[in-house]
């Protein structure tokens, strides 16, 4: 009986059952297009005793239309996606969504009609002539693509076309890329960077699973090191896939592996045009990209033959996804190492405390590399009390700071301000009535942005002009901004240091890999003297004359006091410091607090990092917390503020009473608005070994709600808003 199931790319709907008609041929994995009623459906062949579906009689069977011309999704896949959708309680057609990312892949191969500009002027010159020329230098793309990115209209580009100002080329979407070779540049590995990367080089050559934990201070070489275990993958022919946690990071990244292997690697993530996702997808699938770098989303793409998976940066808290799936990009990064039988390679100069106890425990393997690299010293770490070193009024740098940046200046050395705040204050308000602006779609203020003229909410996206009066009370030029973002300081560095070239680094700023490129080059050539930035210029640069980093607020981070306060608070600081003194020249950091005898802080200021750790760990086997118990959140969510209630209210009554289990809540989520939904969370807290998932799964199927609310499970939250 030539009956298979098929995991159907639509939310609503279960596992379905087809016939395949006569001389077609299909595998599990296979991706096909089948029908939906009067329409068609794509979907992936699943072993049927693997996913429960509807007993159809074999009768009612409709046949699969097509066979779409890509490999089947591998095994090692398949078995990744099952597991995600058991652990973080999501469809199995939502997680095999994220590994057919490019719908033009699916199609097969085949050529695009891409444009780039001949070089000749145009015969009649408008504005948007102008800027399409001016932006479309060294770009190519689809009209649409281009349109995008020259701001104007696809009519003006056509008409562009017709005048011989663009000319179109053809693009085969299958040509491969060139080849990584891994002898192009060896380097000469310190003892201890020859000695980790030798046990993780004879783990890619046994093929099997096994965790690391790369733990280096900041510029020891990880990055050096754990290319050799590439190397040894791409010996043997196999594929590797690297997680950064930004898009930032790739483009330094690209560089570096390309001085060692000679090509640059394909990276992966959310700008790509399409044209790109497509053959970066094909080539993963036919085998022939070698070497990924991506965003969490690489991870699952269809390597045929994965030898080696590294996610670096592990502890970073963007590897978790808050939205769709909800998932940890790390965790997830080990159960494929897991499924595929390869080595999985985190590393970290301040691994997350769930990493280290896995290491401790012996499941992972733990390489320390405790020295910088080529004799280059860890900075000096000092912390300015700010009750006593007091800025001045309106102004957020303290004398000290001020004084050691002046140095830097007279000596032709870099600094870098960080404050992980965008914008150019976090609060604006009247003056006269005292109104705040707050976002109207979440309980949020709304941040003001100088450069770009914008009160914003940084959650929804929600943005206004400041208007000239206040809208509450009508007086003209009353607004004050409240508090710094790193706008503000980058302007109060211009007023004190009028000379110096500053350069504020946010995603704002930093909007596409090209900018982030051109950052880099400016920074490396010195032609920047003051960095001032976000969480993004924590980790990955390095900037050997920069000698200076200072932290503007580092009490920001232990306002929140969920969980991870301290720990992140930790990385951040230590990771921005590492910043500091990679080069010849010794490096100093100066932090701003006014707690300054917070543990954290301690820790920092001494450079003990193992007595934090092991405080935060005993702090979290008290609370039950991970790694020691199990956190989830259940959150409810709707426009309709007593339609949420009423359904949290409803799971809360029928929680189950488990002797391992507690529940909290169900209470107002801490941003009890957001995007316009009101929302409701339930905590829950079990033991390590309760299997939380199966206890929520049958919770949660018993009840039913109005079609207007999302009820949504978070497994090893991250985030307690
Ligand atoms: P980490 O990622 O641990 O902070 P990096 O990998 O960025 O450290 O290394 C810091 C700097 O030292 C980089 O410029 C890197 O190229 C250099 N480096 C590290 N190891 C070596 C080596 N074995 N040979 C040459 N340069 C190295
Ligand atoms: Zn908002």
């Amino acid at each position: 009986m030539n009956r298979i199931r098929c995991l159907v790319f639509n939310a609503a709907l279960g596992p379905l059952d087809y016939r395949v008609p006569e001389g077609m041929a299909v595998e599990p994995g296979s991706v096909v297009v089948a029908p939906l009623g009067p329409r068609q459906i794509i979907g992936v062949v699943w072993e049927a005793e693997r996913l429960p579906g509807v007993d159809v009689p074999a009768a009612k069977l409709r046949p699969i239309l097509q066979v779409l011309p890509v490999p089947p999704l591998p095994a090692p896949l398949r078995r990744l996606i099952e597991w995600c959708a058991d652990y973080y309680l999501a469809s199995p057609a939502s997680v095999a969504r994220m590994a057919l990312s490019s719908n033009a892949a699916l199609r097969g191969g085949g050529t695009v009609t891409e444009y780039r500009l001949t070089g000749h002027e145009p015969a009649r010159m408008t504005p948007q002539r102008l800027q399409a020329l001016d932006l479309l230098h060294d770009q190519q793309g689809t009209i649409r693509e281009l349109a995008e990115i020259a701001g104007v209209s696809e009519a003006v580009l056509r008409g562009m076309v017709n005048g011989g100002v663009l000319e179109p080329v053809l693009v085969d979407s299958d040509r491969p890329y060139p080849q990584p070779n891994p002898n192009h540049a060896q380097p000469d590995l310190s003892d201890q960077q020859a000695e980790a990367a030798a046990k993780m080089v004879a783990a890619v050559k046994a093929h099997a699973f096994q965790p690391f934990l790369l733990d280096g201070v900041t510029g020891s070489g990880k990055t050096e090191t754990y290319f050799e275990a590439m190397a040894a993958a791409l010996e043997a022919g196999q594929q590797v896939l690297v997680l950064l946690p930004e898009i930032a990071l790739t483009e330094s990244f690209l560089k570096r592996f390309e001085a060692r292997f000679g090509v640059p690697p394909v990276a992966w993530h959310s700008s790509l045009k399409s044209s790109e996702r497509r053959r970066a997808w094909r080539q993963v699938a036919l085998g022939v990209a070698k070497v990924v770098v991506g965003a969490r989303s690489a991870l699952f793409l269809p390597f045929p033959d994965l030898g080696l998976i590294v996610v670096d940066e592990a502890h970073e808290v963007s590897f978790k996804q808050d939205d769709g799936v909800r998932y940890n990009a790390r965790d997830v990064a080990v159960m494929r190492g897991h499924f595929e039988k390869v080595p999985v390679i985190l590393a970290s100069a301040t691994p997350a405390l769930e990493s280290l106890q896995m290491a401790e425990s012996g499941r992972y393997e733990r390489l320390v590399l405790p020295a910088r690299f080529g004799g280059a010293t860890l900075p000096d770490i000092r912390i300015i009390d700010l009750r006593e070193d007091e800025p001045e009024r309106g102004r957020w740098l303290s004398p000290p700071l001020v004084e050691a940046l002046k140095h830097r200046l007279l000596s032709g050395e870099q600094s870098l301000l960080f404050l992980n705040r965008r914008g150019y204050a976090p609060l604006t308000l009247c003056r006269h009535c005292g109104f705040r602006f707050q976002c109207p779609n979440c309980s949020a203020w709304l941040v003001e942005h100088r450069l770009s003229r914008r009160l914003a909410c940084h959650h929804c996206g929600h943005e206004v002009p400041p208007p000239p009066t206040c809208p509450e009370c009508g007086e003209p030029d009353c607004l004050v901004a409240c508090g710094p973002g790193v706008e503000r300081i980058a302007d109060e560095v211009a007023e004190i240091f009028p000379d110096a070239r500053v350069a504020l680094v946010t995603s704002d700023t930093l909007t596409t890999p090209a900018k982030a490129a051109e950052f880099v080059e400016q920074a490396l050539n010195k032609a920047i003297d003051v960095i001032v930035g976000t969480q993004l210029v924590t980790k990955g640069y390095h900037f050997p004359d920069l000698t200076l980093v200072g932290v503007v607020d580092a009490d920001m981070g232990l306002e929140g006091g969920d969980l991870r306060a301290a720990e992140r608070t930790y990385q951040q600081i230590a990771q921005v410091a590492g910043r500091a003194g990679r080069g010849e020249k010794p490096g100093e950091v100066l932090i701003q607090t006014r707690h300054p005898t917070a543990a954290v802080i301690e820790a920092l200021a001494s450079g003990d990092r193992d007595a934090f750790y092991a405080a935060e760990t005993e702090a979290r086997r008290d609370a039950g917390a991970p790694p020691f118990g199990r956190w989830a959140a259940i959150i409810v969510s709707s426009e309709d503020e007593a339609e949420a209630r009423e359904s949290a209210r409803a799971i809360g009554g029928t929680a189950p009473r488990l002797p391992d289990v507690m529940i909290l809540g169900p209470a107002p989520a801490p941003l009890s608005l957001l995007r316009g939904r009101y929302r409701y969370r339930l905590l829950i807290n079990a033991r390590r070994s309760t299997e939380v998932q199966r206890v929520i799964r049958e919770w949660l199927e018993k009840l039913t709600f109005p079609p207007g609310v999302r009820v949504a499970v978070d497994i090893d939250p991250y985030s307690f808003v």
